[in-house]
């Protein structure tokens, strides 16, 4: 669930610390103090509360994490040589087959099909292997007392109160990674409120332990939620015919299959019938790299994160598992990821040239990918709106 995240990360960069002075332990046990009637007016119970809160440090090294977070970045395709690897293609395919009853049960209730349910555990735990460690209400507690992100975090830190007042696990069971997202595939305290679900039948939903299947329903429970269309594929690799008109690779341009069959697109493998519904073209790579056609369910796949070298990889992943094929098309290897600098400066620069990003955020969402395409064309030059080095020295040198 890195997806609430990611956004807040951004939402509130620009907000300076509320609380005076360097942050430390008496620090955080005042910052509760002032919680606490906050928590009670929300219903959780004094005893929930004081059970749960009692020891608490302030973790500067979880503040570091959160600091560095938004720096990180990879190009897809450096992100799927690891997140698609053979042993994680080859751990997914072990894993289907351990769990091949309960997956069974799981996509006949929820709809969702049990190669994509075992491909988000893959990335978001390797399969459980990597579930997080950290004492989530330590972590969510430091990080809504930090005060960059009070509000998205304390949010989190009372949901996580809930789900131990209602005895779904205990303070020191509740484990997850630094930013508070736990269990098998990483469901934040909001998200588990709302969607985790108990489908084992021991009457809690424990997505905490060694036994994956609550975590794996609750996975479920939340695609369907979001609107899965059983049947449908993420999507899928397609080649472009020599030609092509790259301003078509718009996510708001959305056709049927046979639309885009009929200007000579194809699909590498398989065919795309109409009944997959409307689909768009997405180039991750730019115009050097390969091309898919994605269907809705790419859309629900971002509710769990909205990048798309995640949304690819999860799709990916689980047609390798179920048997398919590597993408066919290279990728442009020798072009490196921008920084989180060069990424703002490329926003700054696009607004200040006239193609308004609409935010300075150093994130490459549908607005920057729509700026940089219309720069591209002012220069007449491939209007793919990938955010590349050429790109920000072509802007450099206005
Ligand atoms: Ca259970």
């Amino acid at each position: 669930m890195i997806r609430q995240i990611t956004l807040a990360v951004f939402a509130t960069l620009m907000m300076g610390p509320l609380w005076a002075g360097p942050p430390t332990d008496a620090g955080l046990k005042d910052w509760l103090e002032d919680l606490r009637p906050r928590a009670l007016e929300q219903g959780i119970t004094p005893a929930t509360f004081d059970a749960a809160m009692t020891g608490l440090r302030y973790d500067a090294d979880i503040i570091r994490r959160d600091r560095n977070q938004a720096e990180f970045t990879k190009t897809i395709w450096d992100y799927l040589d690891t997140a698609v690897s053979d042993l994680r293609i080859a751990n997914g395919r072990k894993a289907l087959a351990k769990w091949d009853s309960t997956l069974a049960r799981i996509e006949a209730r929820f709809g969702v099909e049990k190669e994509i349910i075992v491909a988000i555990w893959g990335l978001e735990s390797a399969y459980g292997t990597f579930r997080g460690s950290a004492p989530v209400i330590n972590g969510l507690a430091t990080l809504a007392y930090d005060a960059r992100r009070a509000e998205f975090f304390e949010g989190e830190l009372i949901d996580a109160l809930r789900i131990l007042q209602n005895g779904d696990t205990t303070p020191d069971r509740m484990r997850g990674s630094w930013a508070g997202a736990m269990g098998h595939t990483q469901f934040m305290p909001s998200s588990f409120q709302k969607h985790a679900v108990d489908f084992d039948g021991d009457g809690k939903r424990n997505i905490w332990e060694d036994d994956p299947r609550d975590a794996l329903a609750s996975t479920g429970a939340y695609l369907m939620h979001f609107g899965w269309t059983t049947g449908q594929p993420w999507g899928t690799e397609v080649r472009l015919p020599d030609g092509f008109d790259y301003t078509l690779a718009d996510r708001a341009d959305t056709r049927l299959p046979s639309a885009w069959l009929a200007m000579g697109i194809a699909p590498v493998t398989g065919s795309v019938p109409d009944k997959h519904g409307p689909a768009s073209i997405l180039l991750p790579g730019g115009a050097g790299g390969a091309a898919f056609m994605i269907f809705d369910n790419f859309a629900v796949l971002e509710k769990y994160n909205t990048a798309d070298a995640y949304v690819i990889g999860v799709g990916h992943l689980s047609d390798r598992i179920a048997g398919a094929p590597d993408i066919t098309q290279a990728w442009p290897r020798q072009l490196r990821a921008l920084t989180k600098d060069e990424r703002t400066e490329l926003q700054q620069r696009l607004t200040a040239a006239g193609f308004d990003t609409v935010k300075i955020d150093a994130k490459m969402g549908p607005l920057t990918i729509n700026a940089v395409r219309r720069f591209q064309l002012s220069q007449g030059v491939v209007p793919d709106g990938y955010p590349s080095l050429s790109v920000l020295e072509r802007l450099r040198a206005l």
